[in-house]
């Protein structure tokens, strides 16, 4: 309405006005103008209102906002352009561009989901990024680059120095002189432009300043008020994040009275531009509307935000916009320009401070609408931020707001990439800006400061306390994380020199940083819960949050330490003081208790983990560890220690707390807090996993390493037994027996305590790949992770960053490492490639590694132990040789050989001398042999160091020989060793203390011969016998472990078999559907094929075909397990089958769906757009026992749905099913019915043309028959009736009912299909439909053969022989379930297409008719007519091959029709053949027809080999429908694929091998149907190009071409916009891997009726490309969709894969992607096989949460 009426209405003022305004006058004007601000004011006051929002904007037409956009250009802008320029703004805009030497930045702001690339190798950080042009131009390209899709905002980093180490300029950017960058691009333009600049610039951004910040409704700034104010107003509506699309659209509906769509625009509108009016017209009016809308939207929340606002202000702030985007415009032409833009911007006004009109932008921030602030922040990105010197400048005022600005965004209820704080990345990453800002702002501190301020919610000490905290708080609490990004950005880069201002800043950031970690040490306290479990689980997730978040900021303020020794000793004082403020509540008023054993003594508190209060975050405690390690690097740790300031440490106060801690988890872990519930649990969890543990756990562990390396080892161990609470099992000398006296659980708890005390021993002694802890590089550590990982199992390469901890680059180091210790095996056509640990690094397996966990340890072991079986090794795991320690740990040695220790080993290898009774483990003495070993390769290190002179004070060989002096122990560890060898419930362990004592031996060797500097090595010196015993030994637990191994997969095979055998074995199945042979079926069916060898001259067709034999069919119910016979009259036995509608074949994609109700489907067009499928798994079974199995599963469904509401994965209200062996999806049965009759050879064979006479009869009779039929009276004479041949006659029905009943079940389900209709017996279409399911699948899978290349025959899986037999058999006997007049009826039309019937009328012209459908079913419904043919001297078979004759000829002509032979020069000398000849002969009769019509063709061997061609897909396909309707084994030929081929087709089908002697023969008989063929009007219409043309052979139909590199991909969806909201990208752009067509999924904007329901675009586009079922690529997701119907969709890997041969869905990784053709033509064979129904199903099947997913909606 609205664009028709201001067609008719233009505003004619202004048009008048438009053709006398001058813009050069207008500027000159202004230009004489004193004061030039209040000129320009005056104009935009004047017409501003006049030209933009003049109605109402939700109707206004693409015409409309033409028409505003050249008004404002002419009018508005023009005028400034004349006047900033001094001349027409065309050229001067050129000139300045000619003359600007740009910056080298290259500043492209990136859209929503545009790829960017960062590089792995040169990136300062993983901010520093590359838009796809620089990229590609870039030396990054062969570089590791990583590569993410835009969520907008940003830009292109390619050009500054800074960003990259290596290679900063793509070779677009790359300078082409060297440019002074210090040199002031204003320098270079002319004096007066530079003052003009100056003036209209400031006029103008402070127009748009003032205007943007704008907060009345009705009035404007001094100057702007229109001359004349009209009763004009706008109801604005604002975006908020509560309220919800729906909530608003229904909101609308109500207020405003729009349609359903309307809303829809206004609400993607609000969403997208912040606000949008959407109402127009006088006060009163908005106003209403605005009260309905509060009204409506108050009820749960605070009401939307709506405004009525006059609309003269609207105008001036759409206008404001405008002229902002028209600044950003004009600096892009030249840098001086840009340069006089920064300074208008930041020149502080008269008022003073944070006046400047960018600082009121950014103050004003929060208030403005999104659509605003995106147009502002995009000015800022062009000028300030392109401009280096300005940027810096920026960046001061951006840090000096940083404060208020923040707290603004707390309160702002927009996404943060709408908030000017997010500029914060653009700013601080750069390393010299943020250096420049931390010393002259304070930034590191401002930031820190405000973060902390923002967290209030504490407890009474001051901790943060996040528990009952509100959505409110938890909403701010997400907020102020973006702070710590801030703070990471910051740090990010390390800073290469260091200045004393810059070190004073740091630490003072340090210390801001330690007041932060002082309010989490200790929160979150709990107390062990007995008795009773906890009522409320305790909010534990915020605090893990923080220590998560701030985990890469603590590593990154320790690697800056790292880098100063200075900064670092200061700030390890700094740390320390803070952890004495912390400990200062310790209760260190107490009476301490003294503990003593083995005679040594120490005092300590008073404290049990089990009673008393326990924290699992202590950040104080851990970073000073940290500084520990860093210290312990440093030259003056080793030089100088006294000057470290390690004295004020009390090492005990040290360990205290992180002690506790990981008693804690020992006591978790022996089941002592489960009355604690699963928040502990979760901590326990996330304090070892790998996103916390670098910044918790392994801090823990180092800081109790840090305390035993400064105390008496003694009194360390003393502590430790202590607070696992332990110390009184090992203190006393009867304390085995009140051991045992214990209850059971507390014996078992008491037994897990020790297994844990004693791995956390052998973590404090043994963990040393810490570099300052032992002598290693980082390198080592990474690599050390790797083995272990790939200890386990092979991995894949996701699966080991997964395990890695990354740094804030999000690098975790494992390239430069993995190919040192493992080797990489490519993936196959599913599953991923996997690395698999080189044998060499075996030996430095740790079964005691830190970061296993339990499981992972138990699997490690299994697979270690494993490994060395197959090697014929022993089984022992011996700890591997540790690193050295750096001297300031080099004392933690000692703890190995200390009384207490020893004490402990040899109270437990007392123990274990008795089989466990429970009083101990297994785990706990394979923990002490462990210790053991690691003693002992440290005195064989050792010894093999020393020089010989010094004497090797570690001496536990000679300890371990003393008998025990702990009161318990009787003999020495070494005699309890020797005694524990040989005991046989101890044989597991037996390798390993054979390893020891063997060990033993050789360091006693060593020792004595001390002077000479012998090496014996390990493995050497055993007795011969014992290695013959052992090997004895080995051979037979090998054996008995195979024989196990067998029975449990011969078990697991037979449970597979019996239930859910797809499910277990989801993998095989996807390999391929062909593959699965179906076990159980028809075991005698295929037999033809392989047992019967066939002889030469088999024929399929006609009088001479050999007969299907009368072979005895048995069968076995899948369900009662019984055999039956296939019989018409006997029980009904039917296939599982599965039928859906088919455009695999499609030529024509953009043919329309039929009309259900009218469509006629008797004959089939060549374009096949749309066929019906069948396919079955080749399960049999009763058809009772179907109908039983089908009533049940309709039952549970019945229960199903009334408990709950959703989907199954498959529908049973339309019949589906899933098979029951099996479970393939399934929809309907098919009837197995029995072998057709050999051919009566009695009979006659009359030739074509006395078969066509008698069939013209037989025509006319049963025309004459119809017509008296529905006349009741038949005009004209009798026609003569052939002999025998009986109108009236009903054939006996040759089946039982339940066979008839199958018959009708499945030609009901293909109708109701295959028509979308409901089921109607009475349809004169459901035959047709059945012959035309079994033609379009012998078709499909005809194509299938011939581009796999395989042999016509035999090569079929069982199933689908077992499917397309019975379909023929079943397709050639259901007519006698239909009306014989029906089948007549259908035959007489059919028949007419290939001998013209002036009875007949409405026959499509050969050009319009697929022969192989027609050939089917002429055949098929012969059948029928035959049936009253009861003379018994003509048999079918001679009809069937007249048919075939018939209809290959009409192929022929068709071919020929439409063959283009483009006249090639071939070579002419040999003769042609008499093929060759023929084939000219007919072309000439058809030219002879048709006249100019069709091209001259003089080459005969063009013309054959056309033809030859053209019509192979037809033969093949009618050789394998005769075959499966005869059950005629095919020839030996036709087994094999190549060549030879043709000839045996042709004889197969009894076909002359020169088709063409076909016409010839049958010359005179021939022609006159080829004329009538040719003369029908539409042949002459098609090929004159009104129709399609379909061309023969059809090419087979494939999956779009994919790009090779998925980013081209994405550039691509980037670029695409949604197709229905003007321009706007679209959020889930998706790719159809069908037709290449892009849609806007997962949209409102897209969403389509489909049968009234609304769909999405994926949805919608599925019913007209795919018939409901569709294939896409979600581009953003890199995910593949399968849809079928409405409510059926699965994802599917997607054929893009990294170089570690996995997928990245969700593009979380960004690797680079590639295509991988073999996946993709996988997926392309399950499509062509119709299979993707079945893959959604199983995927259903498998995963229940698939089955909720809204797919219509996608
Ligand atoms: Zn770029
Ligand atoms: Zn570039
Ligand atoms: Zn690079
Ligand atoms: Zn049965
Ligand atoms: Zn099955
Ligand atoms: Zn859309
Ligand atoms: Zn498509």
């Amino acid at each position: 309405m609205a664009a028709a009426q201001s067609d008719r209405d233009p505003p004619s003022a202004l048009c008048a006005e438009f053709l006398n305004f001058s813009a050069k006058d207008t500027a000159s004007r202004w230009l004489a103008a004193a004061d030039l601000q209040q000129e320009v004011y005056a104009h935009l006051a004047v017409y501003v209102p006049r030209i933009l929002c003049l109605g109402p904007s939700g109707s206004s037409s693409s015409r409309e906002e033409q028409r505003e956009e050249l008004a404002c250009q002419l009018l508005l802008l023009a005028p400034l352009e004349w006047l900033l320029l001094g001349e027409e703004p065309a050229t001067g805009l050129a000139l300045l561009q000619e003359k600007n030497q740009p910056s080298p930045l290259c500043g492209h702001v990136f859209k929503v989901g545009e790829p960017t690339y960062s590089c792995r190798e040169c990136a300062a950080d993983p901010t520093c990024v590359l838009c796809m042009q620089c990229f590609l131009g870039s030396v990054h390209k062969e570089h590791r680059y990583r590569m993410t899709t835009s969520g907008g905002g940003g830009f292109c980093d390619c050009g500054d120095a800074e960003a990259w180490k290596k290679g900063p300029y793509c070779q677009k950017h790359t300078p082409t002189e060297t440019r002074d960058t210090e040199e002031d691009p204003v320098a270079q333009l002319p004096p007066d432009l530079v003052a003009r600049g100056y003036s209209i610039f400031s006029i103008i951004l402070k127009y748009a300043v003032d205007m943007l910040t704008w907060e009345q409704d009705d009035q404007l700034p001094a100057g702007l008020e229109p001359p004349e104010k009209g009763d004009t107003y706008y109801c604005m509506l604002f975006n908020d994040e509560v309220h919800t699309y729906e909530q608003v659209i229904y909101t609308l509906q109500k207020a405003v009275n729009c349609s359903q769509k309307e809303a829809v625009s206004f609400a993607t509108t609000v969403d997208r531009d912040g606000r949008k009016s959407v109402r127009y017209g006088d006060f009163q009016f908005c106003e209403q509307a605005k009260s309905v809308i509060v009204r409506n939207t108050s009820r749960q929340s605070k009401p939307l935000r709506v405004e009525v606002m006059h609309s003269s202000v609207v105008a001036h702030q759409c206008f404001a916009l405008k002229a902002l985007s028209w600044l950003g415009q004009v600096i892009q032409y030249s840098d001086g320009l840009r340069r006089i833009l920064c300074q208008v911007g930041l020149q502080a006004a008269a008022e003073g401070e944070n006046s400047s009109l960018v600082d009121q932008l950014m103050l004003n921030d929060s208030k403005m609408w999104k659509g605003a602030r995106n147009i502002y922040h995009q000015l800022l990105m062009n000028s300030l931020l392109m401009d280096l010197k300005y940027k810096k400048i920026f960046a001061i005022q951006f840090a000096k707001n940083y404060r208020r600005l923040q707290t603004d965004f707390m309160e702002d209820d927009h996404e943060r990439v709408v908030s000017v704080t997010s500029l914060s990345v653009q700013l601080f990453t750069v390393p010299t800006m943020a250096r420049m800002l931390m010393v002259e702002e304070n930034l590191m501190k401002t930031i820190i400061k405000t973060f902390v301020d923002h967290l209030r919610h504490r407890d009474l000490q001051g901790r943060f306390q996040f528990d009952r905290y509100t959505a409110q708080q938890a909403f701010k609490f997400g907020r102020v994380q973006s702070l710590i990004g801030d703070l990471k950005y910051v740090l990010i880069s390390r800073p290469s020199e260091w200045s004393d201002q810059l070190r004073i800043k740091f630490l003072e950031g340090f210390e801001a940083f330690l007041e932060l970690l002082k309010c989490m040490q200790g929160m979150d306290p709990v107390v062990r819960q007995v008795g009773q479990h906890i009522e409320m689980e305790p909010e534990w997730e915020a605090a893990f949050t923080l220590q998560m978040k701030l985990t890469h900021i603590i590593s990154m303020i320790q690697e800056w330490c790292s880098t100063d020794e200075r900064v670092l000793i200061e700030a390890y004082r700094k740390c320390l003081s803070a952890l004495s403020h912390c400990h200062s509540s310790l209760p260190d008023g107490e009476q301490p208790i003294s503990l003593s054993l083995a005679g040594h003594c120490v005092e300590t508190f008073r404290y049990q983990v089990s009673q008393d209060k326990v924290s699992i975050h202590l950040p104080v405690c851990r970073l000073l560890a940290g500084l520990h390690v860093l210290l312990s690097r440093t030259e003056v740790a080793s030089r100088f220690p006294e000057q470290l300031p390690l004295g004020e440490l009390s090492p005990p106060l040290l360990i205290e707390l992180p002690l506790r801690c990981l008693v804690l988890c020992a006591q978790v872990h022996a089941g002592m807090w489960r009355r604690n519930g699963f928040s502990l649990i979760n901590q326990i969890y996330y304090y070892h996993n790998v996103k916390c543990r670098v910044e918790m756990f392994d801090k823990d562990v180092i800081m109790l390493q840090v305390g035993a390396s400064m105390m008496d080892p003694n009194h360390f161990l003393m502590i430790v037994l202590s607070r696992f609470e332990l110390f009184h099992i090992f203190s006393s000398a009867d304390c085995r027996k009140r051991y045992r006296e214990a209850n059971k659980d507390v014996v078992q708890q008491n037994n897990t305590l020790i297994e844990e005390m004693l791995h956390l021993i052998i973590m404090v002694v043994g963990e040393r790949y810490v570099s300052g802890v032992g002598q290693v590089e980082a390198f080592d550590e990474v690599r050390r992770e790797i083995v272990h990982q790939l200890s386990i199992r092979p991995m894949a390469h996701s699966e080991l960053v997964k395990a890695l901890p990354e740094n804030g680059n999000k690098e975790t180091g494992l390239e430069r490492v993995i190919d040192s210790v493992a080797s990489f095996k490519k993936p196959g056509v599913t599953g991923r490639g996997l690395y698999e640990l080189r044998p060499e690094w075996n030996k430095h397996f740790n079964l005691y590694f830190h970061h296993y966990s339990r499981a992972d340890q138990s699997k490690a072991e299994e697979a270690q132990r494993k490994l060395r079986r197959q090697n014929g090794e022993d089984t022992a795991l011996p700890p591997p040789l540790p690193p050295p320690l750096c001297p300031l740990f080099g004392s933690l040695v000692n703890l190995l050989q200390c009384d207490v220790l020893l004490a402990v080993e040899g109270a437990v290898l007392q123990w274990a001398v008795e089989p466990s009774g429970g009083g101990w483990t297994e785990s706990m003495l394979q923990r002490v042999l462990h210790l053991v070993g690691v003693a002992l390769l440290e005195e064989h290190q050792q010894l093999e160091n020393s020089s010989g002179d010094d004497d090797v004070t570690f001496n536990y060989t000679a300890k371990i020989t003393r008998p025990g002096e702990a009161p318990s122990t009787s003999g020495s560890v070494l005699a309890l060793l020797e005694s524990l060898q040989n005991a046989p419930h101890l044989e597991v362990h037996k390798d390993m203390i054979t390893w020891i004592l063997k060990m033993v031996t050789n360091i006693k060797t060593m020792r004595e011969r001390t002077s000479s500097a012998s090496t014996v090595t390990i493995s050497q010196g055993q007795g011969p016998e014992e290695t013959v015993r052992d090997k004895d030994k080995a051979e037979r637990k090998r054996k008995a472990e195979m024989a196990r191994l067998r029975r449990e997969k011969i078990m697991a095979q037979m449970s597979e078999m019996q239930k859910h055998f797809i499910n277990e074995n989801k993998e095989l199945f996807q390999q391929s559907l062909e593959e699965l042979e179906a076990s159980t079926s028809a075991a005698a069916e295929h037999s033809p094929l392989s047992s019967e060898p066939s002889c030469v001259s088999q024929v399929c067709v006609g009088p001479r075909r050999v007969g299907g034999a009368e072979r005895r069919q048995l069968v076995t119910c899948i369900l009662c397990q019984e055999e039956q016979e296939v019989r018409g009259h006997g029980r009904a036995m039917v296939l599982a089958a599965f039928v859906q509608r088919s455009t695999v074949l499609s030529k024509n994609r953009r043919r329309n769906l039929p009309d259900p109700e009218h469509h006629d489907p008797l004959f089939m067009h060549p374009d096949l757009s749309l066929g019906i499928h069948t396919a079955s798994c080749g399960h049999i079974m009763h058809a009772t026992c179907w109908q039983r199995y089908f009533e049940a599963v309709q039952l549970k469904e019945q229960r199903r749905q009334q408990r709950l509401r959703g989907h199954t994965s498959y529908d049973v209200e339309n019949g589906e099913f899933l098979c029951p062996l099996c479970e393939c999806l399934s929809n309907t049965v098919i009837p197995l019915l029995p072998h057709t009759h050999s051919p009566d050879h009695s009979v006659d064979h009359p030739n074509l043309e006395a078969w066509l006479r008698t069939a013209n009869q037989q025509i006319a009779v049963l025309h004459f028959a119809h017509r008296k039929q529905s006349d009741g009276v038949a005009e004209g004479a009798e026609p003569a009736v052939p002999e025998g041949f009986r109108v009236d006659f009903t054939p006996q029905n040759p089946f039982s009912s339940s066979v008839s009943e199958m018959i009708t079940t499945f030609s009901m389900s293909t109708y109701k299909v295959g028509l979308k209709v409901n089921p109607n017996e009475q349809d004169h279409r459901v035959p047709v439909l059945i012959w035309s399911t079994c033609a379009y699948t012998i078709q499909s899978i005809e194509r299938l053969l011939m581009d796999e290349e395989k042999p016509l025959f035999g090569s079929l899986p069982c199933r689908q022989d077992d499917c397309l037999s019975s379909l023929t058999r079943f397709s050639s006997a259901c007519w006698t379930a239909a009306p014989a007049t029906t089948t007549h009826t259908h035959f007489i039309r059919l028949l007419s297409a290939l001998v013209p019937d002036s009875q007949v009328e409405n026959t499509p012209c050969i050009l319009d008719i697929d022969m192989f459908h027609l050939l089917v079913y002429t055949v098929l419904s012969y059948n029928s007519v035959h049936s009253l043919d009861q003379s018994g001297r003509s048999g079918v078979d001679s009809a069937h091959l007249h048919l075939l004759h018939l209809v290959t000829v009409a192929h022929l002509v068709q071919v020929l029709l439409t063959s283009t032979t483009e006249e090639v020069c071939m070579d002419q000398d040999s003769l042609a053949t008499e093929e060759e000849e023929l084939t000219c002969q007919l072309y000439n009769t058809l030219r002879k027809h048709l006249g100019s019509v069709l091209p001259e063709v003089t080459s005969g061997w063009q013309l054959f080999h056309c033809v030859k061609v053209g019509v192979l897909p037809f033969l093949r396909a009618a050789a394998l429908f005769f075959h499966y309707l005869n059950s005629t084994a095919p020839p030996a030929d036709l087994l094999v694929a190549g060549p030879g081929q043709w000839e045996a087709l042709c004889s197969y089908l009894s076909l002359p091998s020169n088709l063409l002697q076909l016409y010839q023969s049958q010359h005179t008989l021939l022609e006159p149907l080829i004329h009538r063929w040719c003369c029908h009007p539409g042949v002459r219409q098609t090929l004159q190009g009104g129709g399609v043309i379909v061309r023969f052979p059809r090419e087979s139909n494939r999956l779009i071409e994919l790009p090779e590199d998925y980013s081209v991909l994405i550039n691509q969806a980037s670029s695409f916009t949604c197709p229905r909201s003007g321009g706007d990208k679209s959020r889930a752009p998706t790719l159809c891997l069908v037709c290449g067509s892009m849609l806007c999924s997962q949209s409102y904007c897209c969403q389509t009726e489909v049968d009234g329901e609304d769909v999405g675009a994926c949805t919608a586009h599925t019913f007209t490309c795919g018939a409901g079922l569709g294939l896409f690529l979600r581009v953003r997701e890199s995910q593949v969709l399968f849809v079928a119907g409405k409510t059926k969709g699965c994802f599917y890997p997607p054929p893009y894969l990294d170089d570690y041969g996995e997928t990245d869905q969700g593009l979380k990784r960004g690797n680079p992607l590639h295509l991988c053709t073999e996946r993709y033509r996988k997926i392309e064979r399950l499509w062509r096989q119709h299979g993707i129904a079945e893959v959604i199903g199983h995927a259903q099947e498998a995963n229940q949460t698939l089955v909720a997913i809204d797919w219509q909606h996608l």
